[in-house]
């Protein structure tokens, strides 16, 4: 067997997803998303990156188009018959509450992804919020990674608890809201949920705290990072996805931990800026780097 050793890659494995939005301002039904779909797009433009994950026979073409414009290759995104996974989320009045409608796995019930041998090489593994099992089953096909970073929800906290604290004890970096980091821990205060954190395996704590920025926690530093200041929010949907993919893929350039989350934070504020990944798709280098230095200057310890 030829294994082909891809030094700066990104595996990204979780939802591949068709979205019904409704906002306090407007609605889009039937739009590319899911976890994997809005941390493609940022990490696309910069790494190889592998996507992992399962399509139905609705998967749309001009999805196939996004996807193939931002993969090394989609050899790990299979197509069965059925129905694409699909959820819809309503916005409180607020924008920072949000309900969930409707979750419906379709092809992902059944889903056993089986890794090409570019990807198990992958350098950087990114969980995206998907079912632990899952989450499981590919890490234990990765072989060449340095650095796994996942993600999860309040749903897999409740209803897969034990899948997760696996995945936890085989993670570097794991990111997490405010809120979830409570559900996980049942500790109020932020510092010491994030220390029970630091116990169930990974080195690094980023709670991610919407608007307010984000905290990055390890046993011996806590730095606070920003968020960028005057967006306007059309979207909020996928702002942690499009967070953890930036800041990945310059884990795979080997930018320091800092600068990671500095690039993640200025693309989630892109992504919030358009429904999907319509704003993150049209956007460059130039206006990111320019979020990021706003970013990097109001960096404070906690
Ligand atoms: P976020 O706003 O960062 O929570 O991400 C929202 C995206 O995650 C949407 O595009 C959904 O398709 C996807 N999503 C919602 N629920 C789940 C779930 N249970 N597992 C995986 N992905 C999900």
């Amino acid at each position: 067997m030829v294994i082909v050793k891809m030094e700066n890659s990104l595996l990204i494995a979780g939802s591949i997803a068709i979205d019904d939005i409704e906002t306090p301002l407007d609605n889009r039904v039937n739009i590319l998303g899911g976890s994997v779909t809005h941390a493609l797009i940022p990490s696309g433009k910069r790494v190889s990156v592998f996507p992992v994950g399962i399509i139905g026979s609705d998967f749309p073409e001009k999805g196939f188009e996004i996807y193939k414009t931002y993969s090394e290759t989609m050899e790990n995104v299979q197509q069965i018959s059925g129905q694409t996974f699909k959820w819809g989320g309503r916005y409180h009045e607020n924008w920072d509450q949000r309900d969930t409608l409707f979750t419906a796995l379709g092809v992902f019930e059944n889903y056993n992804p089986v890794l090409s041998d570019s990807a198990r090489n992958a350098n950087v593994v990114f969980l995206a919020n998907i079912h632990p099992k899952l989450q499981l089953s590919v890490l234990d096909q990765c072989t060449n990674h340095q650095i796994v970073i996942t993600d999860s929800m309040n749903l897999w906290i409740d209803t897969a608890n034990d899948d997760l604290l696996k995945v936890l004890k085989r993670t570097n970096i794991f990111l997490i809201n405010e809120e979830e980091s409570q559900q996980l821990t049942s500790h109020p205060i932020l510092e010491d949920a994030a220390n029970q954190l630091l116990q169930m395996g990974p080195d690094t704590i980023i709670i991610k705290k919407g608007s307010s920025g984000s905290v990055i926690i390890s046993a011996d530093d806590c730095t606070s990072i920003p968020a960028v200041s005057n967006v306007s929010v059309v979207d909020p949907t996928g702002a942690g996805d499009t967070f953890g993919g930036g800041m990945a893929a310059s884990l795979v350039l080997r930018d320091s931990l800092l600068d990671a989350v500095a690039e993640g934070t200025a693309w989630a504020s892109v992504c919030v800026e358009g429904f999907g990944i319509e704003k993150t798709m049209h956007t460059d280098e130039v206006e990111i780097s320019r979020r990021k230095a706003e970013v990097l200057s109001g960096v404070s310890t906690c």
